[in-house]
């Protein structure tokens, strides 16, 4: 079933159209993007490779199309693998000698890699060397090949799984933060400019509210949004049909879909607001832990919707008031 507010990667997300290309496209963070202006520039400048980067945050922020962004700037190459495909240390070991000097070699999930693939990576981002064993038992020996130097670009939404010594072999490390509303509306402007699409400003900012601090849910609610505009309306996207479609799509004004009301219904009417454990809470939805923590609750924390505490969530007041319910008497500590 197609999850709108899902920030996961979805079939028919991300498309070339409506992905920044340069650093003066890429809307919003603007710490990170000066930043990056500056590195890139220097090694660019000095013709080196530049130093090991880690995007770090919640799906759906950018951290691939950044990394793609920083290649172009340096003007080099730009390879893309993730954590869970590289099974083995060969699987690695071929990417790392097949770079070109001074490429970007972009690890999506990072926090998954194998721990036999991630050894290969030390010696990689340290001293562009691998060292590879040759033959079985007494006869095995090690040798060590050295590759072009190139940039890591790490990617994780998960920073505390990443064990030490990898998280200190990047020099530099970058948390991606959720999206000011005034910052989506400029990504739903410019995403209805390239898809051809009119769109009146009240319309645009409609989708941006919804839109979870998260370009990638303002480029597919804007795309689902246009269907409706296209197929019920004049094309246009105007206020009342981008409110009309967001509702059909399941979307409420603050951006929460089934899923969310269901969370925060459930620590409302069956635990009395909280405090209630992760455990239970992913039990009795059937959701992973993994899920509630990674997709459902940094919005919720982030929109202040939800509190963690050491003995477990608690909902708060504009909680309870967005279920249209009354928050009990005694307030929960
Ligand atoms: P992540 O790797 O963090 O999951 P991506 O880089 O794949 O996120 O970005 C998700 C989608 O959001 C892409 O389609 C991309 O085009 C769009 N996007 C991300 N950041 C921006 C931005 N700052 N401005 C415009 N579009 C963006």
């Amino acid at each position: 079933m197609e999850q709108p507010l899902s920030p996961e990667r979805q079939q028919g997300d991300d498309g070339p159209a409506l992905r920044p290309q340069t650093l003066h496209e890429f809307v919003g963070q603007a710490e990170a993007r000066a930043n990056l202006r500056v590195f890139t520039a220097s090694a660019r400048q000095r013709g080196e490779a530049m130093d090991h980067v880690l995007f770090h945050g919640p799906p759906g922020l950018g951290k691939t199309t950044l990394a793609q962004i920083m290649a172009r700037e340096l003007g080099v190459g730009f390879r893309m693998t993730s954590g869970p495909v590289l099974a083995k240390a060969g699987d690695l070991a071929a990417i790392l000698t097949n770079l070109e000097r001074n490429d970007v070699l972009f690890i999506d999930e990072i926090h998954r890699l194998n721990p036999v693939v991630e050894e290969v990576l030390y010696p990689a981002m340290e001293d562009h060397a691998i060292d590879l064993v040759i033959g079985e038992g007494p006869a095995a020996r090690t040798v060590r090949i050295d590759l072009q130097p190139f940039t890591l670009v790490g990617a994780t939404t998960r920073l505390g799984l990443l064990t030490t010594p990898l998280r200190d072999r990047f020099g530099i490390p970058i948390r991606l933060q959720f999206y000011e509303e005034g910052e989506l509306f400029e990504i739903v402007t410019r995403g209805a400019r390239l898809l051809g699409v009119a769109a009146e400003e009240a319309g645009a900012r409609e989708i941006a509210r919804r839109a979870r601090g998260t370009p990638r849910i303002a480029g597919r609610l804007l795309r689902r949004v246009v269907d409706f505009a296209v197929v019920e309306g004049d094309g246009t996207i105007t206020e009342a049909l981008a409110k009309d479609a967001l509702a059909r799509l399941g979307v409420d004004a603050l951006g929460l879909d089934g899923g969310d009301r269901r969370y925060l219904s459930l620590i409302a009417e069956a635990y009395g607001g909280g405090p209630v454990g992760i455990e239970t809470m992913s039990a009795a939805l059937s959701e992973s832990r993994d899920a509630l923590e990674e997709v459902v609750e940094p919005y919720l924390l982030q929109r202040g919707l939800l509190m963690r505490t050491p003995r477990g969530r608690v909902l708060t007041q504009p909680a309870w008031r967005h279920l249209g319910l009354d928050a009990p008497e005694v307030p929960m500590q």
